[in-house]
């Protein structure tokens, strides 16, 4: 049957994530992009002349000569993908969401207001409800949707099967966050070859303070009560193109054996596998049990979808809390555009596209 796609834009298209929204966004079953958009230094140009593709494989042929638009809610699409920075994305997002659209969001603007989801769809698919909420509270047809920051995402997918069964009570964390983290350019070749940064701005608070904690908590029916836990976290910048690597160490309430974790995350089954969405990996965890894995050149696309999945090793006992093991995962793709991309696909299987979408996903569904 051929039913029509849901038209999609890309805001900030032209940068690393929006590029990476653009790649994946090719072939997909359920969506099309209708529109590219970008800052008013780009606007008005050939997509290929405004943006400097930095990603593996080309640009997509027949979008090369697309007109870049601004970022303004008149475009022929029904959701857009957010790939803008955060002080730009406040004021942009809020325009879509006010005048109809859905939005899938990458930037930081929203992830923490109240009646805002911040989702992973294999960690709190339920947590999608809360756009009713939003609804009812801003009188918004449209809806903000957020994805968490590229190290949360890949601590929290390692550690929602663990807390689910055994609660995780403390995390200590050592994040090595690739350099396409920072964005395109982001920091320059002088900055950090032979080097290590130990800082990232804002980063930490967002891993100790507030992201993990909305993304375990629970829907009440009005809001999410946030996870109990506490965390630490160092956040360095190391010279890898991409892959985020985590160092994790982790306090349970009641302590599993080794052969309990290794189980809780061979079971992991969650939502969008069961539900066989386009992007989700199978299985969405994996652990590879070589001494020095995993890596992030190595192991960084490992999986069913590449770029989508968490790669867990080295799990072994801690000798101040309970186990410690190494997390990967991909920051661009499931960091970032990839998750946005996850979770406009549980919107469309949810209603939250409209039936006529909802429709489309049971025709089209990828076996
Ligand atoms: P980026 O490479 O700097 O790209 C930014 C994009 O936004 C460009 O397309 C730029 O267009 C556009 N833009 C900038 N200012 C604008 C304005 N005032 N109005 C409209 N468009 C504007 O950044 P990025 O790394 O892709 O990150 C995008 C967002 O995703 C950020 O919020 C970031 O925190 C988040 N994020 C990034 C990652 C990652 O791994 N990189 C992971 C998770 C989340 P021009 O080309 O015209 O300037």
């Amino acid at each position: 049957m051929n039913q029509p796609k849901v038209k999609v834009g890309v805001l900030g298209a032209t940068g690393a994530v929006g590029q990476r929204f653009v790649q994946m966004l090719q072939g997909h079953p359920w969506f099309e992009i209708t529109a590219l958009c970008a800052s008013e230094r780009s606007a008005g140009k050939a997509y290929a002349d405004a943006c400097t593709w930095t990603i593996r494989g080309d640009m997509p042929e027949h979008l090369r000569n697309v007109i870049l638009r601004p970022c303004e809610p008149n475009i022929d699409a029904q959701l857009v993908f957010s790939a803008l920075p955060a002080d730009s994305a406040t004021e942009i997002e809020m325009a879509f969401a006010q005048a109809g659209y859905g939005v899938c969001s990458n930037a930081r603007s929203y992830r923490y207001d109240a009646d805002v989801p911040l989702l992973i769809p294999e960690v709190n698919p339920e947590h999608i409800q809360l756009i009713d909420v939003q609804r009812r509270k801003r009188g918004w047809e449209g809806f903000i949707v957020t994805n968490p920051n590229c190290s949360t995402t890949h601590l929290v997918s390692a550690l929602h099967p663990l807390h689910v069964r055994f609660g995780v009570r403390k995390v200590f964390v050592v994040t090595m966050q690739a350099i396409s983290g920072a964005g395109y350019p982001g920091l320059s070749a002088m900055d950090l070859l032979d080097n290590v940064v130990p800082h990232i701005g804002g980063e930490e608070e967002k891993m100790e303070k507030k992201e993990p904690h909305k993304l375990l908590g629970f829907f009440n029916g009005a809001e999410i009560d946030y996870a109990d836990m506490v965390i630490s976290a160092h956040c360095n910048r190391v010279p890898v193109r991409h892959g985020h690597l985590e160092a994790i160490s982790v306090e349970f309430a009641e302590t599993p054996d080794e052969a309990e974790i290794l189980a809780a995350w061979r079971d992991y089954y969650p939502l969008p596998q069961q539900l066989q969405l386009p992007h989700a990996p199978q299985p969405a965890i994996l652990y590879n049990e070589a001494p020095d894995r995993p890596q992030p050149r190595m192991d960084r696309l490992a999986g069913s979808v590449p770029g989508m999945a968490t790669v867990i090793g080295r799990l072994r006992p801690d000798p101040l809390f309970d186990y410690k093991f190494i997390a990967l995962g991909h920051n661009t793709i499931r960091g970032a555009a990839g998750g946005s991309l996850l979770n406009a696909e549980l919107l469309l299987t949810q209603g939250y596209l409209g039936r006529e979408a909802a429709a489309l996903a049971q025709t089209l569904q990828v076996a």
